[in-house]
């Protein structure tokens, strides 16, 4: 079974881990010093590092004073954990629909979303391809309302140049293990505003900074792997992914993901295996960049992959393309065929719908068409011609539409 997915294991990554309880009192200077990298980088005035993007999201709310009951628009087609997660601080959330071929909110549906109550937007770079930030960003200067930026996909993505996460008042990043810069969980928080830097550090400074949970996850991430490299993966993932299951598993996956999501210090292990993933990530865009264009070069027809070079310079997240055919049979095609493939709620959710909102067509195109094919970092060429083999072999030429 070829899988969606995978996470490079590394042995000086393993050496961290078992240098972490040892190191533990150059932590904080360890974090610090990512912080200033990542600032850097980014060309941001504050990069803080917190617990996960979701922790860098809520701080980013909180810090910008928005309270119960305002009115924020929010991408129709992004993570659906984020509603609920902003629900749970009274805000209403507005679904601004998105692009059917970039899959990312565009200035026209913000304005189509807009009411005069609404007091920040949240704009998503969805899966590496830079949403029309600067217009958003004027869009939202000229109304006086903040502009939070989730670029949990995106590090390392540019709009003229810039880098994304310096356009917002606020940003997001997630250094989640199927991010850009996997430091096996943790977030950054980045901005512009004192006033958010001040509350986001006064809340960071009642945390612990301890290692465990960091190297706990970490263990699980590298168990995980391991599992997705062994030969039980094939038949594992035909029971899981098959049918009405798939959803399940799903749900299931991403609470257990959440219950390690708690709110602790960044640590000095995630730090170190950051900043290591800092200097290399251009490399890594280069090389799965190259990789994307393969694929999208050489797939079957019936796919339309997703446009990601309309406003700027993307990276990569992950590889998702609309099928105009049967996704459901597809998949269970490609799962006989040895491939595994993501629909659904394992690509993106549709929030418009999650908010009982029916105005936004493109969100539920790209919900009902999306499929994740497998690509990922370390893939050899070998790999990849397999998955375009093993593909042509389910999609035969012509019955795509059908
Ligand atoms: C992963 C993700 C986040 C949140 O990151 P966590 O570190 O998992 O909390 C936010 N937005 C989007 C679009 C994401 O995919």
């Amino acid at each position: 079974m070829i899988p969606r997915r995978r996470i490079p294991l590394a042995i000086a990554d393993l050496r961290e881990w078992i240098l972490a309880p040892w190191l533990r009192g150059r932590a904080a200077d360890d974090v610090a010093r990512f912080e200033s990298a990542f600032a850097e980088r980014f060309g941001v005035k504050h990069a803080i590092a917190v617990a996960s993007g979701r922790d860098a999201l809520g701080l980013i709310v909180d810090g910008l004073g928005l309270r119960p009951g305002d009115e924020v628009i929010f991408p129709a087609y992004t993570l659906g954990e984020l509603v609920p997660f902003l629900q749970a601080r009274g805000l209403k959330l507005l679904a601004a629909d998105v692009d059917p071929t970039t899959y990312n909110m565009t200035v026209d549906s913000v304005l189509k979303a807009w009411n005069p109550n609404v007091r920040a937007i949240i704009a998503v770079h969805l899966l590496g391809a830079p949403c029309d930030i600067a217009g958003l960003s004027q869009l939202a200067e000229s109304r006086g309302i903040p502009l939070i930026e989730d670029c949990a996909h995106a590090a390392g993505a540019t709009v003229g140049g810039r880098p994304l996460g310096s356009f917002g008042t606020a940003a997001l990043f997630s250094l989640e293990s199927n991010k850009a810069l996997c430091a096996f969980g943790g977030g950054m928080l980045t901005t512009r505003s004192e006033a958010v830097a001040t509350y986001a550090r006064q809340q960071l400074a009642t945390r612990a900074r301890v290692e465990w949970p960091a190297m706990k996850k970490m263990a699980i991430k590298y168990l995980e792997e391991l599992g997705v490299r062994s030969p039980l993966y094939g038949p594992l993932a035909r029971f899981l992914f098959a049918g009405g299951r798939a959803g399940r598993f799903e749900q299931a996956y991403r609470r257990s993901n959440d219950r390690r999501r708690a709110p602790v210090a960044f640590s000095g292990l995630q730090a170190r295996l950051a900043m290591r993933r800092l200097q290399a990530m251009d490399e890594r865009h280069r090389r799965l960049d190259a990789l994307w264009q393969q694929l999208a070069a050489a797939l079957p027809d019936g796919f339309l992959p997703q446009q990601r070079n309309v406003v700027g310079v993307p990276v990569f997240y992950n590889f998702v393309a609309r099928f105009s055919g049967d996704i459901r049979l597809l998949r269970q095609r490609a799962l006989d065929a040895g491939l595994d493939l993501g629909i659904g709620s394992e690509v993106m959710d549709d929030c418009a719908a999650l908010l009982g909102q029916a105005d936004c067509p493109g969100a539920a195109t790209v919900y009902r068409q999306a499929v994740l094919l497998p690509l990922y970092d370390g893939m050899t060429r070998r790999q990849l011609s397999k998955v375009l083999a093993r593909l042509s072999g389910i999609v035969p030429p012509g019955l795509a539409g059908g």
